[in-house]
């Protein structure tokens, strides 16, 4: 009825009827509505507080009679005001871009056909397959159910799953959204799974109706660029301040006049205000973003760049993350019999051995039982190289893909098993029972049954709930002493690292009472109980060789890694082992069980020392999360599953997996690894601390420069004009918009520095702005700069001549040709001094030699643009006229040479010092340790 309405069957539509489909009702997508408008944008960079301030300043220029001052002004203005917006929005396409690198996907059947296509692709008629956590990405009628359950939050507000069935409906009065049969797009799969059928697609969706409320959400700020606003809010009022100050000096103090001391006090105002300094920000937090896409991990949001760089603790899962996530089955066991199985990879070629004789299932009942309950239990698929000599690989679960290869090597065909014992009804794997039933029709009557339910999971789990054991292909009693036999198999297994899955079923007879008489009645608590134990298969899954690197690069940084998974202890803290998490002899193991036990002060004294967290369950993630954050950690969180979204939100950064994460988690996560690697979160740590301390290279450069500009000037007012103003106005305003600006940016692109991960995290409360930043600009950089400077314009006012009287630019001193040269060797030194200190400000403590001085083409390009400028406006007279220049000779620019060598040699020599005083701390300190 469904199927014939919309025109499809439960094979789903044919390629080619979807795409004819497609052509007339269009792609499945919700168009977003117009964000901010570009126009908007662009003028809010011209009305901020230091724009209106600019503004102002022009228009008293103006009213002053200094119109050329005022139109340069206004032109810094705009020039500054474009910068910031194609700053922006060079930032806003590099976001977007990542936006597309996360599609989302949907399982479709199409020509009878299993197959995974983009959600946009979905059309009408189109039949889902759903399962745990999926996005459902159209309105549709479900046509099949098993335990399903929806997440209607984002169309109800209401959090609690809703139960979907395959039934007719026949009640009328219920909303749409209450509707069992029916599911919508924009929620989400939160339990069971099954198919349903496309019925609206796009805008028609009842979520496409609604989109525009929700698209009208503004991007919240993250806490930096509320630092830097707020910094740059303060700088701005303090730069007013010192202007009316210098101002009212200069006119009271040294009496020249309001004009004059007007151009003056703006200079101070201008030279103070960091221009550019947000979308600079912005675009290399934008640039890092993107870089990190390049490492595997797609970033969300800007501000979980800078939470990255500050993470103090990692906890992981291991499955996947940890480990490579394919399983190879290497042993069988059996209470009878020990399997060997041979061959790697998911390739069914190698054979089951036992005592070293090649055993087929066919002749062996428990072995029989024991492959083909796991492979029935099974929704993996098992795909065959595309071209000859290619990889096997599989679509689903990894652990349950190699039960049909384990399968397979002991000559069972799993496809042909499931015709012959079709599947009744399922119970989905839920990581919190750590095990799944599939209930099967049998051909030929098992333990008197022609019905059975296959359950397999983790060993501890089955064993509780079995009763009844396969010995020597007979059903006995579960003894204790059977128990402890299984448990120590298991142990012995997972002591060397791999993963135990235990197979049992149970005969589902129709007389026994408890056991629902309809299969759409069976749940875990009715059937998975009074099992049959059948053995054991045991699985690889090796280590991801780049991880022990990462974990000991962790280390050396100062963040601790915490597993925290839902398989067993043994195995758990024997990979922990092998890659180095857990070093010392006894590290504590917290089971699932354990945990609940245990109070939160006992929880976060374990958590000081070595701890692993084994046999979890999702929501008890969100527990050690909550306990280390209170410790004052910053932590980031690995989750996959439905279950992990509550520790993903709750967790300063929650990390998704790309590849296995269920999309659900995607959502809730503010980072999604596309290879689940765990070395991918290391790199974007490393990645998010290099863009902090870019940013504060960044500052420390842009606000050196802000010395060298006001020293003169002070100079000028402490001698109460007797000395000249040493630097102009409008060559303050040539430094701070002009040459400072390329080699800035450049300093945003500089790659991490070797030891950025052998320092502690940073600690979050601590300012962008820090101490270390203020002395090194204002006292060491802003001194040496201020040196050179005045240096420069004193003497080359000595040499042509001291003009005692002169008072300053603008009362006649422009047409004297010494004041003008030494007006502009200032500024020209403190250009010069700014390229010794571009360099000095790339690394911190290491010699810039150590990563090639000119190794970022940037800062070379800026470095270039700057002498150029320089040497442009200094040689051609109109320019000469606006800039108050004059040429510069052979000898003044032998000179201006000399200072970035000698600005580089100083502080190399403070680095070198500082090294060595650090490396003898670090000797006495291991020393003393010893
Ligand atoms: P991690 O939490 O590190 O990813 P994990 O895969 O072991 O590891 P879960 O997915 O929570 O964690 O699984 C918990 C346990 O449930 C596993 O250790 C295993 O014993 C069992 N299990 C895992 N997958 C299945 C499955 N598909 N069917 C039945 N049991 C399973």
């Amino acid at each position: 009825m469904v199927f014939s309405a919309l025109g499809t069957s439960p094979a789903g539509l044919t390629q080619a009827e979807a795409e004819t489909r497609q052509a007339r009702q269009g792609k499945n997508l919700i168009e977003s509505e117009k964000g901010r408008s570009p126009i908007l944008a662009f003028l809010s960079n011209f009305t901020h507080l230091m724009a209106v301030l600019l503004w102002v300043a022009g228009i008293i220029a103006f009213v002053a009679g200094m119109p050329e001052l005022g139109v340069a002004v206004w032109l810094v203005n705009v020039i500054n005001g474009c910068f910031s917006f194609w700053q922006e929005y060079r930032a806003g396409k590099a976001t977007d871009a990542l936006k597309k690198m996360l599609p989302s996907y949907v399982n479709v059947i199409r020509d009878g056909q299993e197959q995974k296509i983009l959600a946009e692709d979905l059309v009408p008629g189109d039949v889902m397959s759903l399962a745990e956590g999926d996005k459902i990405s159209a309105d549709a009628r479900v046509v099949r159910a098993s335990d399903l359950q929806v997440n209607q939050s984002t169309l109800t507000g209401e959090s609690n799953p809703v139960r979907k069935t395959a039934d007719a409906v026949l009640e009328e009065d219920l909303t749409q959204a209450e509707t069992p049969n029916l599911i919508f797009a924009g929620t989400s799969v939160s339990e069971g799974n099954g198919r349903a059928v496309v019925t609206r697609i796009g805008m028609d969706t009842e979520f496409g109706k609604i989109a525009h409320l929700t698209q009208s959400m503004e991007e919240s700020e993250s806490p930096l660029q509320l630092q830097l606003n707020r910094t740059t809010k303060q700088i701005t009022v303090f730069a007013s301040c010192m202007g009316i100050l210098f101002l009212l000096l200069d006119t009271f103090f040294v009496g020249s006049g309001f004009a004059p001391a007007f151009i003056f006090a703006l200079g101070m105002v201008v030279a103070f205000i960091p221009e550019g300094l947000l979308p600079t920000v912005t675009l290399s937090l934008a640039m890092a973003v993107q870089r990190m896409s390049k490492r595997n991990a797609l970033v969300k949001k800007l501000n979980s760049v800078e939470t990255l760089g500050s993470t103090s603790v990692i906890c992981t899962d291991k499955t996947g993350t940890l480990t490579q996530n394919e399983m190879t089955v290497n042993h069988l066991w059996t209470v009878s019999h020990e399997y060997e199985v041979t061959g790697v990879g998911y390739a069914p070629k190698g054979e089951v051995l036992c005592d070293g004789r090649r055993v087929e299932a066919a002749d062996d009942d428990d072995l029989l039982l024991l492959v083909s309950g796991g492979a029935l239990c099974s929704n993996a698929r098992l795909l065959e190289p595309e071209e000859e000599g290619g990889r096997y690989t599989v679509l689903g679960d990894p652990t349950e893909a190699c039960l049909l290869v384990s399968a397979r090597k002991a000559g069972i065909e799993p496809t042909e098993q499931e015709r012959s014992w079709p599947r009744v009804r399922e119970l989905p794997f839920e990581s919190r029972r750590k095990r799944m039933t599939t209930i099967h029709q049998l051909s030929e009557p098992l333990d008197g049954a022609s019905r059975v339910a296959f359950v397999k999971g983790a060993p501890n789990e089955i064993v509780r709930l079995s009763t009844r054991a396969r010995v020597n292909g007979e059903s006995v009693e579960m003894a204790d002493d059977l128990r402890e036999k299984i448990m120590a198999a298991n142990d012995a297994y997972a002591a060397d690292g791999l993963r135990v899955l235990a197979v049992a079923y149970r005969p589902l007879l129709p007389t026994d009472e408890s056991i629902p008489s309809s299969p759409s009645e069976y749940d875990p608590d009715s059937i998975e109980r009074n099992l049959t134990f059948v053995g054991l298969e045991v699985m690889q899954d090796p280590p991801r060789p780049e991880v022990a690197e990462a974990v000991a690069q962790c280390h050396r940084a100062g963040i601790r890694v915490i597993m925290i998974t839902g398989d067993y202890g043994l195995t758990a803290v024997s990979i922990a082992r092998k890659i180095g998490i857990v070093q010392g002899e006894r590290p504590r193991v917290f089971s699932g069980v354990e945990l609940e036990k245990t109070s939160d002060e006992e929880l976060r004294e374990a958590l000081k020392g070595e701890v692993v967290f084994a046999r979890m369950a999702p929501e008890q993630k969100l527990r050690v999360v909550e306990n280390l954050q209170q410790m004052g950690e910053v932590v980031a969180v690995t989750g996959d599953g439905v279950n992990d979204s509550p520790a993903l939100k709750k967790a300063d950064i929650g990390v998704a997996m790309g590849i296995t994460g269920t999309d659900v988690a995607k959502e809730a996560a503010d980072m999604v690894l596309t290879d689940d690697n765990f070395a991918s979160i290391v790199h974007a740590i490393e990645e998010g601390r290099a863009v902090y301390a870019n940013i504060r290279k960044f500052m420390l450069y842009i606000l050196n420069s802000n010395v060298p500009e006001a020293v003169p000037s002070a100079v000028y007012l402490l001698s109460g004009g007797a000395v000249p103003l040493p630097l102009t106005t409008m060559q303050i305003l040539t430094i701070d918009l002009g040459t400072d600006m390329l080699p800035a940016l450049g300093l945003g692109c500089e790659a991490p520095e070797a030891d950025v991960m052998d320092r502690p995290p940073r600690n979050p409360k601590e300012p962008l702005l820090n101490g270390t930043v203020m002395r090194k600009a204002f006292l060491w950089y802003g001194i040496m700069g201020s040196l050179a400077s005045v240096a420069a314009f004193l003497f080359a006012q000595i040499e042509g001549g001291w003009l005692p009287g002169l008072t300053m630019f603008g009362v006649g001193a422009d047409l004297d040709p010494v004041y003008v040269h030494a007006t502009t060797m200032c500024l020209a030194a403190i250009v010069f001094t700014q390229i010794g200190q571009v360099l000095n400000c790339r690394t911190e403590t290491a010699s810039v030699f150590s990563r090639g001085i000119f190794s970022n083409r940037q800062i070379n390009i800026g470095i270039v643009f700057e002498v150029c400028l320089i040497v442009f406006i200094t040689l051609f007279p109109p320019f000469q006229a606006i800039f108050h220049t004059g040429p510069l000779g052979l000898t003044d620019y032998i000179f201006l040479c000399c200072l970035p060598p000698i600005v580089l040699a100083v502080e190399e020599a403070r680095k070198a010092l500082f090294r060595h005083v650090r490396r003898r701390r670090a000797e006495r300190a291991g020393a003393e340790e010893r």
